[in-house]
């Protein structure tokens, strides 16, 4: 039995000498390599596009993070192939500090006081906070930790997924209820995971939809929403200001308009960076399971693509 680490973008030294630590007596190689027969388990971020093809007698493949969409976008995955992903709580409160950090920067009107700073305004607004309802798109392992959390903070909290979920306090919606979910918020939070449906899912149709100045926050995939369509939003008053971590191109260009919008703040791509000594226990485990034979945890479903 054989483990095999693949990235196109990762330094992986750190990760093999993590998985080396856990699995002393095995083989932990990185791609390429030439002992592809007794590979069972691919760890991956990013693939090279030959790896799946490359070896015969896969039967797993762990993602390094939260997010599947590098896997599942390749057709060559084999059909009995596990796909797994890390969760963690660790990763959930960072993702969730995170949102709660974004809502309460435009609750406490943080937005309009930074630019008051900049301009030497004293201006005080009363009530000192915004009226919000906050709308989570995506509820899954995520969103949901986001949405409990915001509940204990007294906050008007609505999900939206693919499937209906019952949490206490919280009003859900399915896919097809987007329009009466979209008039109950005025916070919108973007948790979904890029699938082919989820690609620019945050477009100018999105926007029109959306109770008039909304504030947009998005932390799922930078693909799943169109720069050119939160500008127009913002420009136009439907948005009254956007929080954004992810970007279709990333490093964001230095000539996209965001950058220099008063009403945008924008982070590079961390709102919530998965940890090596998380991430490579629960894939150990899953490594083990496969030795003996069992299910591995924490499976995405490659049919619908997260
Ligand atoms: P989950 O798979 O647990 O949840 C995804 C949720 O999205 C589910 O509730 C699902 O519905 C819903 N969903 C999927 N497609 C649609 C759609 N078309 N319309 C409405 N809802 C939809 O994922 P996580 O919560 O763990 O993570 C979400 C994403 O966050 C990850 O895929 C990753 O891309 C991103 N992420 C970003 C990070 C960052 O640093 N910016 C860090 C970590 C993750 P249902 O429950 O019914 O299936």
């Amino acid at each position: 039995m054989a483990l095999v680490i693949d990235s196109r973008i990762k330094d992986l030294n750190p990760w093999v000498e993590e998985f080396r630590k856990y699995l002393p007596d095995q083989e932990v190689l990185t791609w390429p390599t030439d002992d592809v027969e007794h590979i069972d388990v691919a760890v991956t971020w990013y693939h090279h596009r030959e790896l799946f093809t490359s070896l015969p007698n896969l039967k797993m493949i762990a993602s390094l993070g939260a997010g599947v969409d590098h896997i599942v976008e390749d057709a060559s995955i084999p059909d009995d192939v596990y796909v797994t992903r890390v969760i963690h709580e660790s990763i959930s409160w960072s993702m969730s500090n995170y949102c709660i950090a974004a809502i309460l920067y435009h609750q406490r009107r943080f937005d309009k006081y930074l630019l008051d700073k900049q301009n030497v305004v004293w201006d005080q607004q009363h009530p000192p906070e915004r009226d919000i309802s906050v709308g989570i798109v995506g509820f899954g392992v995520l969103g949901q930790d986001l949405g409990r959390k915001l509940r204990q903070l007294d906050f008007e909290v609505h999900g939206l997924s693919m499937t209906k979920k019952e949490i206490d306090g919280i009003s859900t919606y399915t896919f097809d209820q987007m329009g009466d979910f979209l008039q109950r918020v005025n916070v919108i939070v973007g948790l979904l995971p890029m699938t082919p449906q989820t690609k620019d899912f945050f477009k100018k149709d999105f926007f029109d939809q959306v109770t008039q100045g909304s504030f947009f926050i998005n932390v799922g995939r930078g693909a799943q929403q169109v720069d050119e369509d939160i500008l127009s939003a913002l420009n136009s008053g439907q948005l009254s200001g956007a929080f954004l971590d992810v970007f279709p191109r990333e490093p964001l260009p230095g000539d996209s308009g965001l950058w220099g919008h008063p009403r945008v703040m924008i982070t590079p791509h961390i709102a919530c960076i998965t940890k090596i000594d998380i991430a490579v226990p629960q894939i150990v485990e899953n490594y083990n399971r496969i030795g003996r034979g069992e299910i591995p945890l924490h499976l995405a479903d490659v049919s619908r693509g997260y």
